[in-house]
C-alpha cells in the first residue's frame, strides 16, 4: 500500500519556521506510530516569486492537484507590497483555493483551559470554548465581477462585487449541517440579508437546505454584525457557523481573540470527494507571515501544528492520532510552557518556535 501524500507549502516570513517544527511532528508520527506519509516541498507566496516570477508556479499548482492534502504555512510579506496585483503573494493562496475549488473553511475555536485567563474576555465567558466557523471560501465578494479601479468623471472608483449562486450556498451549508451532526447540531447561519440581496439568497438556501436534508439540526439565522457582538458577548451559544467569505474572514480573526492569540488557530479547507473519497483539502494557519517577529525564533508554532491535526483527522481518518496531537498540545499549554505570544508577565522567558516543538515531542512521546 502507498504511503499517504502530502505537498507541503511553507511560504514566507514565519511559515518557514513554524513548518519546521511540523515536519518534526511528521517525522514522529512516521517512527512512533507507523504513519508514514510521502512528503514533497514546494515553494509558495513571495517565496515562490523570487524564483519563478510567480507566486504559484504551474507545476506546484499541478503537485496540489494530485497530493491527498497540502499544508501551507503563511504568504506575504512588506518585500512584496509594492508587486502587481496579480503576483502578489496572496494570489498564490488564492489560486490554490480557488482551482483546487475549496469551497468550505473549517476555522474552529477552541479555548484550551490553560490559556482561559489570557482572552481578552472573562475566563467563564470562554473557558470550554469550543466553536466551529464555516467559511464560504471561492465566491462572494473576493471573487466577483465586475471589480476593480476605474475613472468615473474627473476621479477614480474602486468596485468589488458580492456574487453568490444558489449551487455554491447549498454546498457550504451541506458541509456545516454534516459538521454540527458530528459536534453539537447547532448551526447558525450569517448573513446581512437586512442589507444585500445576496444576504436575502444566503438565508432562503441554507434555510431551504436545513428543511428539506438537516431538519434534526438546529438552525437559526443572525446578521452578521450582531453575529460580531454576539460572538464577544457569549460566544458558548454557538456550535458551528455558518457564513460568506467576507464576514467569514472578519469573524474569525473576531473568534482568535476569544482564543487568545493568533498563533493559537488552525484551519481546513476542504472540497468535492477525490477519486479515493477523501476530500481535496489544504491545511494552513489562520495567521498570516507576521513579518515584525519573523527570523527571530519566536512564533508560535501551535497554529501550524493543529493545522496538521485537523489533517490527520479529515483527510487521513486518524482522529485518534489526531487527539493525541491535540493533547499533548493541552498538556504542554497545561505545564506553562509559553511562546511569546501568550505570555501574561513581564519578566518571564518566553520559549522559542523550536523548544515549543521540543515540549510538544516530549509530550507525544509520553502519551506512548
Ligand atoms: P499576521 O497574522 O501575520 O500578524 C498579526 C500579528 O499577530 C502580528 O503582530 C504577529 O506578530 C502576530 N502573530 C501572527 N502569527 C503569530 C504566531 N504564529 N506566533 C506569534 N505571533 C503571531 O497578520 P498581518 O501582520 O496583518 O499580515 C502580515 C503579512 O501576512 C501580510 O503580508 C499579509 O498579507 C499576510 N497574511 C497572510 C495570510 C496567509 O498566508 N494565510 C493571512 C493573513 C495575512
Amino acid at each position: 500500500m502507498t504511503n499517504p501524500s502530502l505537498l507541503i507549502l511553507p511560504g514566507d516570513g514565519i511559515g518557514p519556521e513554524v513548518m519546521a517544527q511540523v515536519t518534526r511532528i511528521i517525522d514522529w508520527f512516521g517512527a512512533k506510530r507507523g504513519l508514514k506519509f510521502d512528503v514533497t516541498e514546494d515553494l509558495v507566496g513571495g517565496a515562490a516569486y523570487d524564483v519563478h516570477g510567480v507566486p504559484l508556479s504551474d507545476a506546484t499548482m499541478a503537485k496540489a492537484q494530485e497530493v491527498d492534502a497540502v499544508l501551507l504555512g503563511a504568504v506575504g510579506g512588506p518585500k512584496y507590497d509594492s508587486l502587481d496585483f496579480s503576483v502578489k503573494p496572496e494570489r498564490g493562496l488564492l489560486r490554490l483555493r480557488k482551482e483546487m475549488d475549496l469551497y468550505a473553511n473549517l476555522r474552529p475555536a477552541q479555548c484550551f483551559d490553560a490559556l482561559a485567563d489570557f482572552s481578552s474576555l472573562k475566563r467563564d465567558v470562554v473557558a470550554g470554548l469550543d466553536i466551529m466557523i464555516v467559511r464560504e471560501l471561492t465566491s462572494g465578494i473576493y471573487f466577483g465581477e465586475p471589480r476593480g479601479i476605474f475613472e468615473e468623471g474627473n476621479e477614480r472608483v474602486g468596485i468589488n462585487t458580492q456574487r453568490y449562486t444558489e449551487s455554491e450556498i447549498e454546498r457550504v451549508a451541506r458541509s456545516a449541517f454534516e459538521l454540527a451532526r458530528r459536534r453539537g447540531n447547532k448551526v447558525c447561519s450569517m448573513e446581512k440579508a437586512n442589507v444585500m440581496e445576496s444576504g436575502i439568497l444566503w438565508r432562503e438556501v441554507v434555510q431551504k437546505v436545513h428543511d428539506e436534508e438537516y431538519a434534526d439540526v438546529e438552525l437559526t439565522h443572525m446578521y452578521a454584525d450582531a453575529g460580531g457582538m454576539q460572538l464577544c458577548r457569549w460566544p458558548k451559544q454557538f456550535d458551528v457557523i455558518v457564513t460568506d467569505n467576507l464576514f467569514g474572514d472578519l469573524l474569525s480573526d473576531v473568534a482568535a481573540m476569544l482564543t487568545g492569540s493568533l498563533g493559537m488557530l488552525p484551519s481546513a479547507s476542504l472540497g468535492a470527494p477525490m477519486a479515493n473519497g477523501r476530500p481535496k483539502a489544504l491545511y494552513e494557519p489562520v495567521h498570516g507571515s507576521a513579518p515584525d517577529i519573523a527570523g527571530q525564533g519566536k512564533a508560535n508554532p501551535i497554529a501550524c501544528i493543529l493545522s496538521f491535526a485537523m489533517a490527520l483527522r479529515y483527510s487521513f481518518d486518524q482522529g485518534d492520532e489526531a487527539t493525541r496531537l491535540e493533547k499533548a498540545v493541552e498538556q504542554v499549554l497545561a505545564d506553562g510552557v509559553r511562546t511569546a505570544d501568550l505570555m501574561q508577565a513581564e519578566g518571564d522567558t518566553p520559549a522559542s518556535t523550536a523548544e515549543m516543538g521540543d515540549a510538544i515531542l516530549a509530550a507525544l512521546d509520553a502519551s506512548l
